[in-house]
């Protein structure tokens, strides 16, 4: 019989949590109809047990077409200023769940870019990425990869002769910042400011992860397909132990992929439930 752990240190973090506390206690005292403006959180079957619950999601497009004196949610990730004005305007309600530790780092980049180049390592299009760029009145620079830092120094993108401040989204790679770091720094010398920005409940995850994926045989990593913070996670897991295995859910699990293991282990990101992860547990039990 395979041993099955779940990561002690897997689930949601305290900003997920917030959002996610919130929106159920407005729809459970019954206030009317709640509209997440994008996913509350990047796990497909986590969305579905809070729409059962009466949630619904929006998008910035369709903002407009919400009935007058509707509430809209902003999640964990924060919005730019933009957006509050155009709910001002049309009328809305707001719930604000941006995480409180976003929002002293849109405070930092927004007063940065008072004095200094801005330039975030973070995904380019994601939504925290988005809200930090709002709050600089779009002159931030994101950049994606070490790598990808010769091009923006390359096109003039980036003046290396006046002083830059660099920043993280929350949930990057400890390791690729430090990269990304040592790399400018060694361009830009004194002319540079790093400010360390990865959440500490993420930069904490990548140890405790490496210690869980060296103690299974195989690791079953469970998380939304549009987690930016899973992606990371899951390659930072196949790092250190090749059998590691990515899903949604557990439907998705093979039996192959257990052949002569002792034992399995199941972790997930910032935005995977405790619940799911219980589930997938289970699941490998059953498969033997
Ligand atoms: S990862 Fe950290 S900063 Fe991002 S929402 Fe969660 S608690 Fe907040």
């Amino acid at each position: 019989m395979i041993k099955v752990g779940i990561d002690p240190h897997s689930g949601f973090c305290g900003g997920v949590i917030r959002a996610i506390t919130t929106a159920e206690d407005f729809l459970r005292r019954g206030d009317g109809q709640l509209w997440s403006l994008g996913e509350i959180v990047h796990n497909e079957a986590e969305l579905s047990r809070l729409q059962s619950l009466g949630l619904q999601i929006t998008s910035h497009s369709r903002l407009d077409a919400l009935p007058k004196g509707a509430t809209v949610l902003i999640r964990a990730h924060g919005e730019p200023p933009a957006t509050y004005s155009r709910i001002k305007e049309l009328g809305l309600n707001v719930i604000d769940c941006t995480c409180p530790v976003v929002l002293r780092l849109q405070d930092k980049v927004e007063a940065a870019a008072g004095r200094s180049q801005v330039l975030i390592f973070g995904k380019i299009g994601h939504p925290e990425v988005l809200a930090l760029v709002g709050r600089t009145g779009g002159r931030a620079l994101v950049v994606e990869s070490p790598e990808a830092l010769d091009a923006l120094i390359d096109n003039g993108a980036i003046d290396v002769s006046a002083p830059i401040e660099l920043f993280s989204q929350t949930t990057m790679s400890p390791g690729s910042y430090l990269q990304l770091e040592e790399k400018l720094r060694g361009i830009a010398g004194e002319r540079l400011t790093v400010h360390h920005s990865i959440c500490a409940q993420v930069a904490g995850r990548h140890k405790e992860l490496a210690e869980f994926a060296s103690e299974h045989d195989v690791i079953v990593f469970v998380s939304g397909s549009s987690s930016s913070n899973g992606k990371v996670l899951y390659q930072w897991c196949r790092s250190i132990n090749p059998r590691t295995y990515l899903i949604g859910g557990p439907e998705e699990l093979q039996p192959g992929w257990f052949g002569e293991a002792a034992s399995a282990g199941v972790c997930g990101a910032t935005s995977t439930p405790k619940w799911l992860l219980e589930k997938v547990a289970a699941a490998i039990k059953n498969l033997h």
